[in-house]
C-alpha cells in the first residue's frame, strides 16, 4: 500500500500473460530488446497485469481490471495466459472482494484491460463488479463497438456490451476529471482514445500510465510497441509526459511490467532511470 495524500493506493495483479517480444517493441531489433527482457521458446515475453485500487473516505475505485476468466483455452495458450493467482486473490490479500468496488475507471477497452469488467453467469456474461458504474470515455466506446481490422482482435464485445445492457455505464467525453481527485487524459497513439489516470492529492501525483508505459523497458521514447495504430502519436506525448513525470516526481505505475509495479522515473547525468517504489 502506499498512501497519497487522501488516497491510499494498492496495485493488485490479475496474473500473467506473455506478447511477442517483437510486437512490444515495434521497431526495436530483437539484439537490443533481448538485453532488457527474456523471451520463451515461442519469442513471447512476460508481462503483468496490474489494475490499481484507489481507496478514499467511503469510496473503492479500480483503475482497469486485468483479462478477468473468460478467455478461451486456445487463446489463454497464445498468450500464456497465467491467472493462477488473480483479481480475486490480489484483493481478498487487502480484505476485499469484487462487491466493495464502487467505480471503475478504465484506460481503454482492451482485453487485457477491461476483459475483467464482465464474468459469466451460467450461460450470461454480466457486470462482474455488481455494485460498481463503470466510467468509459465516449470515443473508445465509439472505436470499441466499430473495430476495424487491426484492432478487432482487442475488443471482444463481451467485455464491455453486457455493461451497456446492464445500464451501469457512466459515459464522459473529455478530458478532465472524473472522480474527485482522478482524472483521464487521452494520449492516443497505442488507440485512438487511450488515455492514463492521474490521481493528485496533496500536491503529489500518481499516474496509471497503462500503454503508453507498458513496461520499465519501453522508458525509451522511441521503444514503442508495434500494436500502437499511431505510433507518432505515442511518441510525441511520452516526449511530453515523461519530462513533466521527472519534475514533478510522479509516481509512475507501469501496467504491464512484471517486476516493477511503480517506480519514480529520475534523469542523472542525462541518463533516465526508475527508482522502484514499494507498492
Ligand atoms: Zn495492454
Amino acid at each position: 500500500m502506499l498512501r497519497l495524500g487522501a488516497f491510499e493506493l494498492h496495485s493488485l495483479s490479475d496474473g500473467t500473460f506473455g506478447l511477442d517480444g517483437g510486437a512490444m517493441f515495434g521497431v526495436v531489433p530483437k539484439t537490443l530488446w533481448s538485453k532488457r527482457t527474456t523471451p520463451d521458446d515461442r519469442n513471447r515475453i512476460p508481462l503483468a497485469m496490474r489494475p490499481l485500487l484507489v481507496k478514499t473516505d467511503g469510496r473503492t475505485i479500480l483503475i482497469d481490471c486485468g483479462v478477468g476468466d473468460k478467455m478461451p483455452p486456445k487463446l489463454a495458450d497464445i498468450y500464456a495466459l497465467d491467472r493462477t493467482r488473480h483479481l480475486d486473490h490480489s484483493l481478498a490479500d487487502i480484505g476485499l472482494t469484487a462487491d466493495d468496488i464502487d467505480v471503475v475507471v478504465a484506460t481503454h477497452l482492451h482485453f487485457d484491460h477491461f476483459g475483467g469488467a464482465t464474468a459469466r453467469d451460467g450461460d450470461r456474461v454480466v457486470p462482474r463488479f455488481r455494485n460498481a458504474r463503470y466510467l468509459i470515455r465516449r470515443g473508445e466506446w465509439e472505436d470499441a463497438t466499430h473495430p476495424h481490422d487491426r484492432n478487432r482482435a482487442s475488443y471482444l464485445p463481451e467485455n464491455f456490451l453486457p455493461l451497456a445492457d446492464a445500464g451501469v455505464v457512466d459515459f464522459y467525453e473529455n478530458d478532465g476529471e472524473v472522480l474527485a481527485g482522478i482524472s483521464a487524459w487521452r494520449t492516443g497513439g497505442h488507440a485512438r482514445n487511450h488515455q492514463w489516470i492521474k490521481v493528485e492529492s496533496e500536491g503529489r501525483v500518481a499516474a496509471f500510465v497503462a500503454d503508453l508505459i507498458p513496461t520499465t523497458a519501453h522508458l525509451d521514447e522511441p521503444w514503442i510497441m508495434g500494436y500502437d495504430l499511431f505510433p507518432m502519436e505515442t511518441l510525441m506525448y511520452k516526449q511530453r509526459f515523461i519530462p513533466e513525470a521527472i519534475a514533478g516526481e510522479y509516481i509512475v505505475f507501469f501496467e504491464h511490467d512484471p517486476k516493477i509495479a511503480a517506480g519514480v522515473i529520475r534523469e542523472r547525468d542525462g541518463k533516465r532511470m526508475i527508482d522502484p517504489v514499494a507498492t
